[in-house]
């Protein structure tokens, strides 16, 4: 079986718990303003890989991934894009007891079948915004089917990160930000409760800017400053003042 792979790199302390071994699978169908990895929009661009070639890559990192309580981490791009590629990924690293998280926008959630989230430790749900008409500005997408995906992980008790890019003068939004934290903290009255572990915050930079010109795509967002401590402060407290813990 053949995948498309953009790249991969080997992390600590982001995309997961521990050492992670981060593949990015090429091909999206959002278009975030602030995407920091254009590059990946299109499957076309990405490197036809197989199972095998993953599956030796995982094993050449195992135990540094077992040893730091770490594991794999499929993103993206949208990793359900490809969703039969992650299920058997996911499947194999579920049968060597290596921890697997997927990081996705939630916007293809209905291709993800419960087996392959049988097989998933954690989902890093990136909730791009929480009023539908700024997540469709943000993405050109509709935010429902994020919100559906969330309420189904919850009800099925699978750990979350929700995520969050916080973008000055696009996300910032006081009510913008309500929404999102009002629906992550929804989320942890669903099923046995709780699902949500953590909420991250994670402020715009501008390390994508590059990426958009050397592709020829007009960047909307060039003269967007990264956001204040003051205003990240601000945000992570509206999250906690709903009671969900943010780092
Ligand atoms: S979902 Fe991720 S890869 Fe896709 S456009 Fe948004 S930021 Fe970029």
């Amino acid at each position: 079986m053949l995948g498309s792979v953009h790249s991969w790199e080997l992390v600590t302390a982001v995309d997961g718990p521990g050492t992670r071994l981060t593949i990015f699978l090429a091909g999206c169908a959002l278009r975030c303003l602030y995407c920091h990895n254009p590059d990946t929009w299109n499957i076309r661009r990405g490197k036809d890989t197989s199972l095998s070639d993953v599956l030796a890559l995982i094993s050449r990192y195992e135990k540094i991934m077992k040893v730091t309580g770490g594991g794999v981490t499929l993103s993206g791009g949208e990793p359900l894009l490809q969703p039969a590629f992650v299920r058997r990924i996911f499947r194999q690293c579920a049968e060597r007891g290596i921890h697997t998280a997927l990081d996705t926008s939630g916007f293809l959630g209905l291709r993800a079948s419960n087996s392959l989230l049988a097989d998933t430790s954690l989902v890093l749900l990136d909730v791009k915004s929480g009023l539908p008409d700024v997540y469709r500005q943000t993405t050109k997408r509709e935010l429902q089917p994020t919100l559906d995906f969330g309420r189904r992980l919850a009800k099925q008790d699978k750990p979350m990160w929700v995520r969050f890019v916080l973008v000055p003068g696009l996300t910032d939004g006081h009510d913008n930000v309500e929404a999102v934290a009002e629906y992550a903290a929804s989320l942890q009255s669903l099923g046995s409760g709780g699902s949500v572990q953590r909420v991250e915050v994670l402020p715009f930079h501008q390390m994508g800017r590059d990426k958009w010109h050397e592709l020829g795509e007009s960047y909307p967002l060039e003269d967007a400053q990264p956001p204040t401590p003051e205003l990240v402060d601000r945000v992570r407290d509206q999250f906690r003042f709903r009671g969900l813990v943010v780092p």
